[in-house]
């Protein structure tokens, strides 16, 4: 759907979308989560069958959400114990989920192996060691995967590329540290390895990277094969898949096709058979599925531009990206603005030079494709509530699936001082 097909869906539905709560609110789609899942699967049906697509549940952890991709098939990568609750709540089956993390708590490993969490990734030899004594003490043996870092450029932002020389994740394979632990999974006793695992970041923006990855991990899984006899049952990819914000983005299907072609021609060559491909698209399976609205309640001149100040700032979307912004309204963009939000602080500003139609105030703003990351990365600056979700289902009906937060719930948890507190105070959250 292109952006206006977007606004259109959007004004045909405005009416239901808007009446349950006040502005600002994140719409999701349950037609394009569904659509998103069924693009990858089928691309993999056609280059790599033996392929389990895991939904990166950091990119979006709502549980109706997940509960969606649930319901199409779709496996999870779990980061830690939050996720996982997250997961569970969605229904998945623990055989499905694939539990990553940096230091985990031994507890919750031992309880996500109770709970029978098909892999265990591990990023680091004290992971490993922690797998193999929580393995130990539960009498249950992990399905382990490696994390690799092949030390790669990467075209996106540097905050999110993870396979790079200065990051703090995996194993560096050039070094030998990769090829070590490996051993010691494959000497466990309580473990299985089952393979090798690398994310090369996020948003990035060719396929051909993917290629240079899949190489790397395959030429790694032949050593392994040289060096400890051993042969690799599934190869995993992570995710990092693009969504079109507005730069020209590969298709899914073409990095697909890419990850294939040289997962099948390296191993070949190598003579290893084709292990199970895993990938652990996040970004891809749900940012263009929502779009926040938010309100314009202020037009104000400076010297500088004209603000229009919304309900909604950066406080609600995850940061760096180019997100299409747009009016609902069918009027041409004739004007320019910045759009700021109502923080406390000189940064919160969504965009700036954005052609609009001319804006008054109670006009809807139309912040599209930030369905990947908001909801984690929102924040409580100024104690601001995060929106509440409303869900357009494939039937035409509007559901909450987050309820409004209030002002309560973001302070309540805070403990007042006893010798301090007064007993006849209101507040707004009263
Ligand atoms: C964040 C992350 C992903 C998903 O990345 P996207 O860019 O959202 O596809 C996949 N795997 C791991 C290990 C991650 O940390």
């Amino acid at each position: 759907m292109d952006l206006t097909q977007r606004r259109d869906r959007l004004l045909e539905h405005e009416a239901a979308l808007c009446a349950p709560h006040d502005s600002p609110v994140y719409v999701f789609y349950e037609d394009d989560v569904r659509d998103n899942y069924r693009t990858l699967r089928s691309a993999l049906d056609e280059h790599y069958p033996d392929s389990t697509i895991h939904f990166a549940v950091k990119a979006n952890y709502n549980p109706a959400i997940l509960s969606i991709l649930r319901d199409e098939g779709c496996h999870a990568e779990v980061y830690a114990r939050g996720e996982l609750a997250a997961a569970q709540t969605a229904g998945y089956d623990a055989d499905d989920l694939l539990l990553t993390g940096m230091n985990r708590r031994p507890e919750d490993i031992e309880r996500a192996l109770e709970q029978g969490v098909g892999h265990f990734l591990v990023d680091n030899a004290t992971e490993l060691e922690r797998l193999v004594a929580a393995a130990r003490k539960t009498d249950v043996r992990p399905r382990v995967l490696i994390r690799c870092n092949p030390s790669m450029e990467v075209p996106t932002h540097p905050e999110v590329a993870t396979a790079t020389l200065e990051t703090k994740f995996g194993l560096d394979i050039d070094s030998g540290r990769a090829m070590a632990v490996t051993e010691k999974a494959v000497a466990a006793e309580e473990i299985d390895l089952a393979g090798i695992q690398l994310h090369i970041g996020s948003q990035i923006q060719s396929a051909e990277p993917y290629g240079v990855a899949a190489r790397e991990m395959c030429a790694f899984a032949a050593d392994i094969r040289d060096e400890l006899g051993v042969e690799i049952d599934v190869l995993d990819l992570g995710g990092g898949l693009p969504v079109p914000y507005d730069d020209d983005v590969p298709a899914p299907e073409t990095i697909i096709e890419t990850i294939a072609t040289n997962v099948k021609d390296s191993l070949s060559e190598a003579d290893i058979p084709l292990p199970t491909l895993f990938l652990e698209p996040g970004r891809r399976l749900v940012g263009n599925a929502g779009t926040l609205l938010a309100r314009v309640g202020v037009i104000k001149e400076t010297p500088y531009a004209t603000f229009a100040v919304l309900d909604a700032g950066t406080n609600t979307v995850s940061s760096y990206w180019p997100y299409p912004i747009y009016a609902l309204s069918d009027e041409e963009p004739t004007e320019s603005y910045h759009l700021a939000g109502p923080l406390c602080y000189s940064g919160d500003v969504l965009a700036e030079d954005v052609s609009l139609p001319p804006l008054e105030r109670g006009d809807t703003i139309a912040i599209d494709r930030i369905g990947a990351y908001s909801l984690g990365s929102a924040s409580h600056t100024n104690a601001q509530p995060k929106p509440p979700i409303v869900l357009l289902r494939s039937n035409g009906d509007v559901e909450t699936i987050r309820q409004p937060e209030s002002v309560e719930e973001i302070i309540g948890n805070a403990q007042q001082l006893e010798d301090l507190a007064l007993d006849d105070v209101t507040t707004e959250a009263d």
